[in-house]
C-alpha cells in the first residue's frame, strides 16, 4: 500500500485566488501602503544578524514615539494583537490576584476570559454596548475592592466604535494603588495615546489597524512599576512564549551586549512595521489624528445624508471605526457582498449583539482618505438603492465634501 500523499489539487497561482486589490474599510486590517509592502519584500536576513538587531532598536524607538512613552520595556510581540493582550495579562496576573475589568464590548469580555484562565479573581464592571467606560462607576469598584491589583479596560472598543477616557481611568487606577492595563489596538495612531501622560502601566496594540502595517505583530509597553511587579512574581509565567523574562533576552541586550535566541522573529513583517512607524513619524501624530478626525466628519455627514443612523453618541464616537445601523428590511450580507463584488470594498459586520444590526466602517491609518470616504458613500448608496432602500447618493457625497471642506479649514 502506498501511504504517500498525492497531489489532489494542484496549487494554483496566488493571482487566481486573491483579488488584485481591496479597499479595506472594516475593523482591520487597513490598507497597507506600497512603501510598507515594498519594505517587507526586502531580503530576509537572520533574526540575530547585527543589521536586524540594529533594526530592532529602531523599531523600539519608533514604538516609543507612537505610544508617547519613555518606557524601556517597549517592543513588538511576534504575534497579533490578541497575543499582546495575553502578554500583558499572563505576565502581570498570578493565581488569586484580583483584577477589575471594566468592559463595554467584545474585546473587554476577552480581557475577562484572560483573567479567569489565569486563575485571577475577576471583578467585572459592565457597561452597555454603545456606552463608554464610566470613570465614576469604576471608582466605586476600586473603592469596594482595595485589594485589586489591576484595572483593565479597552481604550477604543472596536466592537461598538466607542472611545473611553483612558487618562481618567489610568489616573483612578494610580490613585487606588492599582496597575492600569489598557487595550490600545484600535486607538494607536488614530486618536491620541499618551502612555506616559496617562501613567498607564501596561498597554498593547496591533499593527494592522491605524498603523496600517501587515497583521501579525503586537506592540506592547510596560511602565517601570509594571516591570518591577513582573520581576517580583512568585510563580513562573504559564506561557513560555510570552514570558517577558525570556523574550527580553532577545529584545534587549544583556550583560556584555549579547542577545539570545528566543524565537525566530517574523523578520519581513518587522521591516513592514519599521516602515509604517517611519511613515507615522513623517506625518506626525497630531496630523495623523487630525486626518482621522476630518475623514470621520466627512463620512458621518454623508452617512446621515443617506438616511442612515449612527447608534453611538457623537462625543464618544471613534473616528477610525464608525458603527452604522442597518436599515429595516436590508440584509447585512447582501450589502457587504455587493460592495465587495462591485467596488472591491470591504466594510465590517457587527459583532455580538450588533451582528446583523450594524456595519462597522473603518477609517484606519492609510484607509482614512478623502477618496475612500467618497467611494464608500457612493458604493453604499448604490448598494442600498439596489436592495430597496431609497437614498440620495448625490446628496450624501455633497454633504460629505462640504463637511470635509469645512472641518479642514476650521482646524
Ligand atoms: C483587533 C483588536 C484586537 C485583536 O487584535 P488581533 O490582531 O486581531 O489579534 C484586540 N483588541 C481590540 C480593541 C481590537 O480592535
Amino acid at each position: 500500500m502506498n501511504n504517500s500523499v498525492t497531489v489532489e489539487n494542484k496549487l494554483v497561482d496566488l493571482k487566481a485566488i486573491l483579488p488584485e486589490k481591496r479597499i479595506l474599510m472594516g475593523p482591520g486590517p487597513s490598507n497597507v501602503s506600497a512603501r510598507v509592502l515594498a519594505a517587507s519584500a526586502m531580503a530576509t536576513i537572520g533574526h540575530l544578524d547585527p543589521a536586524f538587531l540594529a533594526l530592532m532598536e529602531e523599531i523600539k524607538t519608533g514604538l516609543r514615539y507612537a505610544f508617547q512613552t519613555k518606557n524601556t520595556l517597549t517592543f513588538p510581540v511576534s504575534a497579533p494583537g490578541s497575543a499582546g493582550m495575553e502578554t500583558c495579562f499572563t505576565n502581570l496576573v498570578e493565581k488569586g490576584d484580583k483584577v477589575i475589568v471594566a468592559h463595554n464590548g467584545v474585546f473587554g469580555k476577552r480581557m475577562c476570559e484572560n483573567v479567569e484562565r489565569l486563575g485571577g479573581e475577576l471583578v467585572e464592571v459592565a457597561f452597555a454596548w454603545g456606552e463608554a467606560v464610566e470613570p465614576a462607576k469604576v471608582e466605586q469598584a476600586l473603592t469596594a475592592h482595595p485589594d485589586a491589583k489591576i484595572l483593565a479596560f479597552v481604550h477604543a472598543e472596536t466592537s461598538t466604535g466607542v472611545l473611553s477616557d483612558a487618562a481618567a481611568l489610568c489616573a483612578l487606577a494610580a490613585k487606588h494603588d492599582c496597575l492600569s492595563l489598557v487595550d490600545t489596538v484600535t486607538s494607536l495612531g488614530g486618536v491620541p495615546v499618551n502612555v506616559d501622560a496617562w501613567g498607564a502601566d501596561a498597554v498593547y496594540s496591533g499593527t494592522q489597524k491605524c498603523l496600517s502595517s501587515m497583521p501579525g505583530i503586537s506592540p506592547v509597553s510596560f511602565s517601570s512599576k509594571a516591570a518591577a511587579v513582573i520581576k517580583a512574581r512568585k510563580t513562573p509565567v504559564a506561557s513560555w512564549f510570552l514570558d517577558l523574562s525570556l523574550v527580553m533576552n532577545y529584545w534587549e541586550a544583556g550583560a556584555g551586549g549579547a542577545r539570545v535566541y528566543h524565537h525566530t522573529a517574523p523578520v519581513n513583517a518587522m521591516y513592514g512595521l519599521y516602515e509604517s512607524l517611519r511613515s507615522l513619524q513623517e506625518e506626525g501624530l497630531t496630523a495623523a489624528h487630525a486626518r482621522h478626525a476630518h475623514m470621520h466628519i466627512g463620512l458621518t455627514a454623508g452617512l446621515k445624508a443617506l438616511g442612515l443612523t449612527l447608534p453611538v453618541a457623537a462625543q464618544i464616537r471613534l473616528p477610525q471605526l464608525n458603527v452604522v445601523s442597518i436599515p429595516e428590511g436590508i440584509k447585512d450580507t447582501d450589502i457587504r457582498r455587493y460592495l465587495l463584488k462591485n467596488f472591491n470594498l470591504e466594510i465590517g459586520a457587527g459583532l455580538g449583539p450588533y451582528a446583523g444590526k450594524t456595519w462597522r466602517i473603518g477609517l484606519m491609518g492609510n484607509s482614512a482618505t478623502r477618496e475612500n470616504v467618497t467611494l464608500c458613500l457612493a458604493a453604499l448608496g448604490d448598494a442600498l438603492n439596489t436592495h430597496g432602500f431609497k437614498c440620495d447618493t448625490g446628496k450624501a457625497l455633497s454633504a460629505a465634501l462640504t463637511a470635509l471642506k469645512y472641518s479642514e479649514t476650521n482646524e
